[in-house]
């Protein structure tokens, strides 16, 4: 496996995390019991501004450093690097291995990236999965546009971030111009 006889045990775990939600949060504190240090993906780091990808990666990167500190998760241990996607799934590892500090272990779910990264020689260790019916980025993207109560199923610090940046506001125009 790649990497595998380094000393330190660095892993990856890459989503689009729009927005970051207490469900992403456990997946993150379940794979820090696993490594020394974590690289926190921001995937589709491109896209912004529609409805299921509302929050740039800037944006999402301080909900994701500000929220990790809310949770006691100290910044030395952890990366956080947007990925932007690219056409080409064949060569979508070396392109991450690209941006970000080599590791070796990879958090996923989703089975085309686990296919993409085994294929390249890397161990996966399927994250658990989260309550869908009650956690789920679609589901909150739904509250927010619907005026839900949407601030109980992400941190203090998202909620703040999301209302500093008019995110409702931008969320529920952009539903209206799709
Ligand atoms: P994602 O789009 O963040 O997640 C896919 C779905 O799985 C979402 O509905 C997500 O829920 C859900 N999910 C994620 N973690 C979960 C968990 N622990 N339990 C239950 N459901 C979970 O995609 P991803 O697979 O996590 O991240 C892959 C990223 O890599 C994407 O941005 C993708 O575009 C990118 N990628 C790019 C290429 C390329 O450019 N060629 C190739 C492969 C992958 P939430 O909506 O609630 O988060």
């Amino acid at each position: 496996m790649k990497y595998e006889n380094l000393k330190e045990k660095r892993g990856i775990l890459i989503g689009r995390m729009q927005p970051l939600h207490n469900g992403h949060i456990q997946v993150i504190k379940d794979a820090f019991k696993e490594v020394d240090e974590l690289i926190i993906g921001i995937g589709s780091a491109q896209i912004s501004h529609t409805i299921e990808n509302p929050f740039t990666a800037g944006e999402r990167i301080l909900m994701i450093k500000k929220t990790l500190t809310e949770h006691g998760i100290k910044g030395d241990k952890h990366y956080i690097i947007p990925i932007t996607d690219i056409m080409n799934n064949s060569v979508w590892v070396s392109h991450v291995e690209m941006l970000t500090p080599y590791f070796n272990k990879v958090f996923s779910g989703n089975s085309l990236v686990q296919r993409l990264f085994t294929e390249a020689g890397y161990k996966i260790n399927e994250h658990i999965p989260f309550n869908r019916r009650i956690l789920s980025g679609t589901k909150i993207r739904d509250l927010m546009i619907n005026d839900g109560k949407w601030e109980d199923l992400v941190s203090k610090s998202t909620v703040e971030i999301i209302r500093k940046i008019n995110g409702i506001e931008r969320l529920k125009h952009i539903s209206l111009k799709e």
